[in-house]
């Protein structure tokens, strides 16, 4: 659905099962949010659903497919915009941006707002501010301490980033809720492995791909991806253009480990 270019949701089911490993997230955000949102007269008062949550951790560790999933799985509408895209704007368009936004959020409540690279926005760095993103800034929080009030449903604010020292303490203290999105660990990249080989044939062996899952320390979960994407190729990368164009779809051979073992090196 699309709003406007800033504010774009490329409607993309994700459920949590298609997020390999992060189990802690995955019930903590059940608990939190996915569960509060579904039955909001169950879960009021202490139990209420928080306003803001932050994802923090390193980059390409499934902090926004984390946001997608919270939506899908609580049945809220997702509406996504990066702070970059808010931060090059004139004097009062930024601010504008926001405030429709959460109209629109809150008038198609439930809704999940999810704000990538949200440190950008919310900075504590004085040096970096000038009048526009100032004012975006305080919009921005106004909104926050806002959303959620209105009789209709809930508007849950899911900022994510890399960076959480940079976000200022009035933001932080905001975001009530805050989980950390870790690299994944050994057996983590071997389900993130698995979850990714599913969608092409392969001949992988389950060894083969433990000692991938063993051999890929220090990997994000994009990083994962990445890589399979440029071993699916090793097949294709085997033939050559007539091959190709005259191959039948059921003949491409498989991907095998040599190519992991060729894009690794190449990586
Ligand atoms: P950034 O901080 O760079 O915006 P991010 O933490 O939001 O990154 P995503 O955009 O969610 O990361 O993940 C990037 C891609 O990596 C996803 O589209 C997905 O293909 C893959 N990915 C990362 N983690 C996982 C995971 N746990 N399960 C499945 N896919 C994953």
């Amino acid at each position: 659905e699309k709003i406007n270019n800033e504010i774009v949701d490329d409607g993309q089911k994700v459920t949590f099962d298609d997020i390999a490993g992060l189990e802690n997230a995955k019930n903590t955000v059940n608990e939190l949010v996915i569960y509060p949102m579904k039955r909001p007269d169950l879960f009021t008062g202490l139990r209420a659903c928080p306003k803001g949550l932050l994802l923090f951790g390193p980059p390409g560790t499934g902090k926004t497919l984390i946001g997608k999933a919270i939506s899908y799985e609580s049945g809220a509408t997702f509406f996504s915009i990066s702070s970059s895209s808010l931060t090059s704007k004139w004097i009062g368009e930024g601010e504008k941006l926001v405030k429709t936004l959460f109209a629109v959020a809150s008038y198609r409540s439930p809704s999940v707002v999810f704000i990538d690279e949200v440190d950008s926005m919310l900075t504590q760095r004085k040096s970096d501010e000038n009048e526009a993103s100032r004012r975006i800034k305080t919009e921005f929080l106004v909104q926050l301490d806002g959303a959620g009030n209105d009789r209709k449903g809930h508007v849950l604010v899911i900022g994510a980033t890399n960076l959480p020292q940079e976000l200022d303490d009035a933001a932080r203290r905001r975001f009530v809720k805050r989980l950390y999105i870790p690299l994944p660990d050994q057996p983590g990249r071997e389900c993130l492995l698995r979850t990714l080989l599913v969608k092409n044939s392969h001949s992988l062996t389950d060894k083969e791909i433990i000692k991938l899952s063993r051999d890929t320390d220090g990997y994000s979960g994009a990083d994962l991806k990445n890589l399979c994407t440029d071993a699916s190729m090793g097949p294709m990368r085997s033939m050559t253009v007539e091959e190709m164009m005259s191959i039948k779809a059921n003949e491409v051979p498989p991907i095998a480990y040599k190519h992991f073992r060729q894009s690794l090196r190449g990586s």
